[in-house]
């Protein structure tokens, strides 16, 4: 047991020395960590006070695989002891590094082949907007540059990935506006269409898109969107990148979230899931012919590596965590336990009076709240944070979106999540909202 002095201590060096990413800055200071997390199993984490919570968004929608799991933890003492680091720069390789490229060209979607290996999400979208531009300037027409993205997209917080976020505030952080980067409706393919056509097709080298939005807000795209999307990016010569951050290994029922709309994109961003989050691992895959015009028409260096891209360890853990999801059947249990969430949520909708729209796809759910959900009329003052609020006081992690007016508290539970865990979880959400309201 630790002792209430060694938790003040941490407390006051957390307060003094830590600069949270993503957090309220003046409540950090004021109050220090709302938990100080020291363990993890299953969907459970525990912290410095010996509370434990359900992780009921698989911590930062990474987890996949639950806390704790040993295997991973094993595969990365094994890979760290033979050989923990060295360079994939130049003409260096390592095997796990070869074997992960080889699992994912298996394992992606369409005919995506070829993979470059960042350390996350953010390096993962804007390595791709820069593979896309250098495409360009290889296949003559170095005016494509522009980015087309959507409105409530998040794509990360590198100064490209920060650009391409659709929801304005990322962007307002900075004060970045950078005239390279479009945004077009989340929905609407004619808005999409507008926007090439204002631009000019010819300046314009891709469009990206998460196939499920996860951080704007839980966002299902219609059911024909993506099919058209890739008709119009051909129509218009541009590259189709798919941001599957989020969505890859399983989280939506499927490997890979495109996959409910059977389209195949041209790159592909991962990152999260890949390794569950137990090592820092991301990358982009090309598609076979991206691949091949680059062998064919590059003359030089590709001028464009992290130190870590292919790190050996984070590799080793990716393949093992592959696995895994493989073996255990976690994407099976993600489409039924998706089932029983989104039914454990559309029961509180019936119950709860401040519930409006319920969404989700796999593991991936989320709760729309409204003052009255006869008119639509929304609250002054959002309730989901106070709801997020009440549920950690119940033992349940999940979070709350507020970004353009929105109201939502949004899921993601490890993949390895059982149906009496769901139900503990829908038991509590249904508590903390019957608070609140
Ligand atoms: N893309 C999507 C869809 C994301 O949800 C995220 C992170 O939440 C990112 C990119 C950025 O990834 P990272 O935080 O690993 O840089």
């Amino acid at each position: 047991m630790i002792g209430k002095h060694r938790i003040k201590e941490l407390m006051d060096l957390d307060k003094k020395h830590f600069l949270h990413p993503t957090s309220p800055i003046k409540q950090q200071q004021d109050q220090g960590p709302s938990f100080i997390f020291t363990e993890g199993k299953g969907i459970y984490l525990k912290d410095i006070e010996g509370n434990t919570v359900i992780d009921g968004m698989s911590s930062l929608w990474n987890v996949n695989i639950g806390h704790g799991n040993e295997e991973l933890g094993k595969s990365a003492m094994e890979q760290m002891s033979k050989l923990a680091f060295s360079s994939c720069f130049a003409t260096f390789s390592n095997e796990p590094a070869i074997r992960l490229a080889a699992k994912l060209a298996q394992v992606s979607p369409g005919d995506l082949s070829a993979t470059f290996f960042t350390s996350g999400g953010s390096e993962a979208n804007d390595t791709a907007y820069k593979l896309a531009r250098h495409y360009w300037i290889l296949r003559g027409q170095p005016n494509r540059k522009k980015i087309i993205s959507r409105t409530k997209s998040y794509h990360g917080v590198a100064m490209g990935s920060t650009n391409a976020t659709g929801l304005k505030p990322f962007r307002d952080f900075t004060n970045s506006f950078d005239p390279d980067f479009c945004y077009a409706d989340h929905f609407s393919t004619e808005d999409l269409r507008r926007v090439i056509e204002a631009e000019g097709p010819e300046t314009i080298a891709a469009f990206i898109a998460e196939p499920i939005q996860g951080a704007g807000g839980l966002h299902i795209a219609p059911e024909d969107y993506f099919k058209e999307v890739r008709r119009i990016c051909d129509e218009y010569g541009l590259l189709f990148i798919t941001d599957e951050v989020i969505t890859g290994f399983g989280r939506t029922g499927k490997y890979f979230g495109m996959e409910h709309y059977h389209v195949a994109p041209d790159m592909m961003c991962f990152a999260k899931g890949v390794t569950s989050g137990y090592a820092q691992l991301g990358g982009v895959m090309l598609s076979e012919k991206i691949h091949q015009d680059f062998m064919e028409l590059s003359t030089g260096t590709l001028l464009h590596g992290y130190t870590y891209s292919g790190h050996p360890m984070a590799c080793a853990v990716a393949l093992k965590n592959i696995e895994l999801i493989e073996q255990e059947g976690l994407i099976e249990n993600a489409e039924k336990m998706g089932i029983e969430l989104l039914t454990g949520l559309k029961r509180i909708q019936g119950e709860r009076r401040i519930v409006g729209k319920v969404k989700g796809l796999g593991l991936m759910a989320g709760l729309e709240l409204l003052k009255d959900c006869q008119t639509k009329k929304t609250f002054e003052n959002p309730v989901s944070p106070l709801i997020v609020a009440e549920a950690a006081k119940r033992g349940l992690i999940c979070r709350s979106v507020v970004f353009d007016g929105q109201d939502v508290v949004v899921f993601a539970p490890p993949l390895i999540i059982k149906k009496e865990e769901i139900d503990k979880l829908i038991d509590i959400i249904n508590e903390s909202i019957a608070a609140v309201e």
